[in-house]
């Protein structure tokens, strides 16, 4: 927090001029971070709120050059979006998040990955040839893939966005909203679209012990989409009060690092799937 305390700071008091300078930097190095294998996927656990197993990791990029940290996501994303590096590198996370997914299968572990897909991406006339592509060359039975969409994502395409939701879901992959709560998603409309699973904003559940307006705001969401038969996941769980206040609710899954932060994969395969 510290970290992305001073980069706000020196972001926000730079000039614009700088602040251009600064991005065209990070555009010009994440050019050359595929073909150099600087990026990299991190896991993080889900679990069941109820049994505190495992049941997925959700895929999350990160940047390293020379045994150290170049740039988190928050940073570089917005990046990869505006100059459209989001393009390749998207594609090179879902495959790997695929290929991972399916030797952990071959062992012996079904654990379903959640990646994060851009609206770049999912707006492009080949996303769905893409997805299908992958699925096929890595062999991963569709339902251990899940895709996280964001509100936007989904609300703003009108019927050619839910027609291709449709096509995803036939093709047996799940799909989530992210960041639920922080856009304008009315829960009404949840019904329209085949969603899998929402997950509740980190934000909701930061405030929820401290704040009772959140707290009653993220019963109700959980008890309404808990109605509509979707699977409830709580991210950014910190503490064990905020952990038995949203299974007590009736939450699904809970994601946060009370349970684990993202971790390389082997690391993630060894505490988590293979415990000692
Ligand atoms: P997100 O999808 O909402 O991912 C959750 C973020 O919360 C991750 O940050 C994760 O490390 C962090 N987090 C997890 N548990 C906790 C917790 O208990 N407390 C707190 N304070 N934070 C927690 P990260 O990895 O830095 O990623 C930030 C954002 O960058 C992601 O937010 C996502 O929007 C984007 N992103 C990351 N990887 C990808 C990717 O492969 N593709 C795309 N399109 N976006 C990605
Ligand atoms: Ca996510
Ligand atoms: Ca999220
Ligand atoms: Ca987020």
């Amino acid at each position: 927090v510290k970290a992305q305390g001073q980069h706000g700071y020196r972001f926000f008091t730079a000039s614009m001029n700088e602040r251009a300078q600064a991005r065209r930097r990070i555009e010009a190095a994440l050019r050359q971070a595929l073909p150099q294998h600087e990026l990299s996927l991190h896991y993080q656990p889900k679990v069941d709120a109820q049994s505190g197993r495992v049941v997925g990791a959700e895929a999350l990029l990160r940047w390293h050059a020379n045994g150290r940290e170049l740039y988190k996501p928050d940073q570089f994303i917005p990046v990869a979006e505006d100059s459209g590096l989001i393009l390749p590198i998207g594609a090179w996370v879902l495959r790997q998040a695929c290929k991972q997914a399916q030797l952990w299968r071959l062992r012996g572990h079904s654990i379903p990955v959640s990646v994060n897909v851009s609206p770049l991406q999912f707006q492009h006339a080949d996303f769905y040839s893409w997805l299908d592509d992958v699925l096929n060359e890595t062999g991963l039975d569709a339902d251990l893939l899940e895709l996280e969409l964001t509100e936007r994502m989904v609300m703003s395409g009108g019927d050619a966005t839910t027609g291709l939701l449709r096509r995803i879901k036939q093709r047996g992959v799940r799909l989530s909203l992210d960041d639920f709560g922080t856009g304008y998603c009315s829960l009404s409309y949840l019904k329209h679209f085949p969603i899998d699973a929402l997950k509740i904003d980190r934000v909701f559940v930061h405030d929820l012990i401290s704040d009772r307006d959140t707290a009653t705001i993220t019963s109700a969401i959980i008890a309404m989409a808990r109605s509509l038969n979707k699977t409830v996941i709580a991210e950014g769980v910190e503490t064990r009060e905020q952990g038995a206040f949203l299974r007590h609710a009736g939450c699904t899954q809970l994601q946060g690092f009370l349970f684990g932060a993202p971790m390389p994969a082997a690391e993630f395969q060894q505490r988590l799937i293979e415990p000692a």
